[in-house]
């Protein structure tokens, strides 16, 4: 089996229209601007805290969990919310825990001081700010992390934002710097035959996915392909179709799936963070066609819509909405509405999910990557037939 039942449930079968969809969301918007706080900004849900027990103390300011996150949403739909404001509080309290040495550690584009920084070039850029972010976003070059979340391919992201929107040739170099040390850390794997990022952190880890592998660093640099040459481009969709075919598992009842790890021999899990649906939304908006890579991306489609939704709920990391986001790109690739439907299936089912979790914690959670707010930007995208998942495609 190449993902785990226990994992999954029944969908359920809502006949939602458009306008109930459309009222939901709202509602949540609504809900979501209510429950902000001018000193501590948005409530932490129970389940993000268990994440991060340290959170307790400051709450999350990042693009993940985060504040930041969720300025970027209401930018993105065009709520009336003081962005300046709730932007510096951020920054404030982020900066306010942690020490210089803390802060360049922890620099990276979806959990540290890089995306929150990002944020306030959108809604209250200074040249300080521009001057600290590219501080940060140099120190991070030889960070160990080889990973978008975490790593210097966030931080590609970030300065090739910086430089479109400073136009301050600085960026130029270190965007130079940053992408060159990702190539360079690009690196043949002689056991599965396919240039592979490993993260080293004293044992070799070599993740797979979109959350914290090779996928999502290909996703990364695609990002960027404006400053890519020609020879780059064809350099990644050469590697990126060998790594889709010698990685990829396939059943004997035409299942396909990818491991976490090139290593693990746990069955594979089927989440946008590791798995097959990160590794379609990571790929197959650019992937030229190919009858092999074709094959592969549709019955791994396939597979995730067989498993069905996921029990661990709605989020777009690791739940319903991430999964549907996988069906809307391959809709975008195959413009077979099939594909159309079965997204619009599994946003209905998120939906059930973040009411029922509502009820049991009896507030929604406010996290555009782990919580309820990936349903709002899945549908604003789905009304659009266009999928772009936050900061990854669209900043
Ligand atoms: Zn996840």
């Amino acid at each position: 089996m190449l993902f785990n039942i226990e994992r999954h449930e029944k969908l359920r079968v809502k006949n939602y229209n458009n306008d109930d969809i459309n009222v939901f969301c709202s509602e949540l918007i609504d809900e979501t601007i209510k429950r902000f706080h001018e000193e501590t900004l948005w409530p932490i849900h129970k389940l993000d805290l268990e994440k991060d027990e340290e959170a307790k103390e400051y709450g999350f300011k990042d693009l993940y969990f985060g504040s930041s996150g969720i300025l970027w949403l209401m930018h993105q739909l065009n709520q009336k919310i003081n962005y300046k404001e709730v932007i510096n509080r951020s920054l404030e309290l982020y900066l306010c825990q942690r020490s210089d040495e803390e802060r360049k550690e922890a620099s990276s584009l979806f959990f540290g001081e890089v995306g929150i920084r990002l944020m306030k070039n959108k809604f209250d850029p200074s040249l300080e700010n521009t001057s600290k972010l590219y501080d940060l976003i140099h120190t991070h070059i030889d960070n160990p992390f080889n990973e978008v979340l975490y790593g210097n391919q966030g931080t590609l992201i970030a300065a090739f934002e910086m430089l479109k929107s400073t136009k301050d040739d600085r960026f130029k170099q270190l965007f130079q710097e940053t992408k060159d040390a990702i190539f360079k850390s690009w690196k043949w794997n002689d056991d599965f035959k396919c240039f592979l990022w490993a993260q080293n952190f004293g044992e070799e880890l070599t993740f797979i996915g979109a959350a914290h592998g090779t996928f999502g660093n290909i996703q990364a640099l695609m990002y960027c392909k404006d400053l890519l040459s020609s020879d780059e481009v064809n350099l990644i969709n050469n590697r990126t179709k060998e790594l889709l075919i010698e990685l990829s598992l396939c059943s004997n009842d035409g299942d396909v799936n990818w491991r976490a790890r090139v290593d693990s021999e746990k069955t594979p899990l089927l989440h946008w963070c590791h798995g097959s649906p990160g590794i379609i939304c990571s790929v197959s908006h650019f992937l030229p066609r190919d009858k092999e890579v074709d094959e592969l991306l549709l019955r791994a489609g396939e597979t995730i819509w067989k498993a069905g939704p996921l029990k661990k709920g709605t989020s777009l990391c690791h739940g319903t909405s991430g999964n549907s986001f996988a069906f809307l790109k391959l809709y975008e690739r195959f413009k077979d509405e099939i594909w159309i439907e079965r997204a619009s299936k599994f946003l209905a089912h998120s939906i059930e999910q973040s009411k029922e979790m509502r009820k049991e914690f009896g507030d929604y959670r406010y996290s555009l990557w782990t919580g309820d707010l990936g349903i709002v930007w899945l549908n604003h995208c789905l009304k659009r037939n266009h999928a772009s998942l936050p900061i990854l495609d669209i900043i």
